[in-house]
C-alpha cells in the first residue's frame, strides 16, 4: 500500500485518465477526492471505488472558480483533515487555426488548464505546509507541454505553462516537503481524444483512421496509443515518491513520440 491514508485530490477525476487514477490510488489504500464539475458522474465514479474496498467522496468543483475550488477544499479538510496529493488534471480540447480561434475560447482553454492549476495549488499549498508532513502536487500536462501542434495553440501553450508553474511550486515548495511534478503524456483514448478525431479530420481534411495514423500516432515508436493505466502508474510514482529528490521535473509517457 503505497499510499495508505493519504488524502488525494484528482481534479476532473469522473472520466478518463483522472478517473483511472483515482481507482490506482485508491488501490494503494489513499482516500481519494473525486473533484469534477459534473458531480453525477464524480458520484457514481466515487461509489464504484466505494463498492470496490476503496474509500473516496465526490466534491462538486469547477476548477475555473475561485469560490468552488477553495469550498472544495474546505469540504475534504473538514472530512479528512488534511490532503497530501494534489492531482490537477481537469482539463478539455478546442481546436482552431490560429486566427480562427474564438478569443472566448482561447481565455476558456487557459483558465482551465492554468487558472484551474493555480488555483487548486493555491488551496492545497496551506494545508500541505500545516500537516507538517509536506505533499505531491501533480500536474496533467501533455507532449505538448514539448511540442506543438498545428490547430492546438490554446493548449499547447497552456500546458507548456504547467511546466513553468511547477517548477516555481518545487522551488517554493522545497522547504515544506512540497513536490510539484508533470505528467506528459501522449495521446491516449479517452472522451477527449474522441472527441478530437472527427474534428481534426474535418480541420485537416483527411479521414479519421488518417487523423489516428498520421497525426496522432505518427511519432510513435511503435504505432500505439498511451494508455490511462500507462498514466496512472507515473502518477502513482510521482505520489508516492517520499524525498525532494523527484521534484521540478516534467515526465514523458508516450511510446517514444517525444524523446527528452
Ligand atoms: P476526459 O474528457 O476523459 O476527462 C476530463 C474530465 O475533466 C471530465 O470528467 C470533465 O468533466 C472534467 N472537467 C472539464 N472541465 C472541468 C472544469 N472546469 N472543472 C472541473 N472538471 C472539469 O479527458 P482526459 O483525456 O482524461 O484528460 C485529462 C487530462 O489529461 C487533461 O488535462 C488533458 O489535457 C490531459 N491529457 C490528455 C491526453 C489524451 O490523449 N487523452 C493526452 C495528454 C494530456
Amino acid at each position: 500500500m503505497k499510499l495508505q491514508d493519504k488524502v488525494c485530490i484528482v481534479t476532473g477525476a469522473a472520466s478518463g485518465i483522472g478517473k483511472e487514477i483515482a481507482f490506482t490510488y485508491a488501490r494503494e489504500g489513499g482516500k481519494v477526492v473525486i473533484a469534477d464539475m459534473n458531480k453525477a458522474a464524480a458520484q457514481a465514479a466515487a461509489d464504484e471505488i466505494g463498492q470496490a474496498g476503496g474509500t473516496a467522496m465526490a466534491v462538486a468543483m469547477d476548477v475555473t472558480s475561485e469560490e468552488q475550488v477553495n469550498a472544495a477544499v474546505a469540504e475534504v479538510v473538514a472530512a479528512w483533515g488534511g490532503v497530501d496529493v494534489l492531482v490537477s488534471n481537469a482539463g478539455i480540447q478546442i481546436v482552431h487555426p490560429v486566427e480562427e480561434f474564438p478569443f472566448a475560447d482561447w481565455k476558456k482553454m487557459l483558465a482551465i488548464h492554468l487558472d484551474g492549476a493555480f488555483l487548486t495549488t493555491k488551496a492545497c499549498i496551506p494545508h500541505m505546509q500545516k500537516s507538517g508532513k509536506g505533499g505531491s502536487i501533480i500536474y496533467m500536462g501533455s507532449v505538448h507541454s514539448k511540442e506543438a501542434s498545428v490547430l492546438k495553440s490554446a493548449y499547447v501553450t497552456a500546458k507548456h505553462g504547467l511546466i513553468g508553474l511547477c517548477k516555481t511550486v518545487a522551488k517554493e515548495g522545497g522547504t515544506h516537503n512540497i513536490r510539484a511534478n508533470v505528467i506528459c503524456p501522449g495521446f491516449v483514448r479517452t472522451p477527449l481524444v474522441e472527441k478530437q478525431i472527427p474534428e481534426q479530420a474535418k480541420a485537416l481534411g483527411i479521414s479519421e483512421a488518417d487523423v489516428i495514423k498520421k497525426v496522432m500516432l505518427k511519432e510513435t515508436v511503435d504505432g500505439e496509443f498511451t494508455t490511462v493505466q500507462d498514466v496512472a502508474a507515473v502518477a502513482l510514482l510521482f505520489a508516492s515518491f517520499d524525498s525532494n529528490a523527484l521534484t521540478g521535473q516534467s515526465l514523458v509517457v508516450s511510446h517514444g513520440w517525444f524523446m527528452q
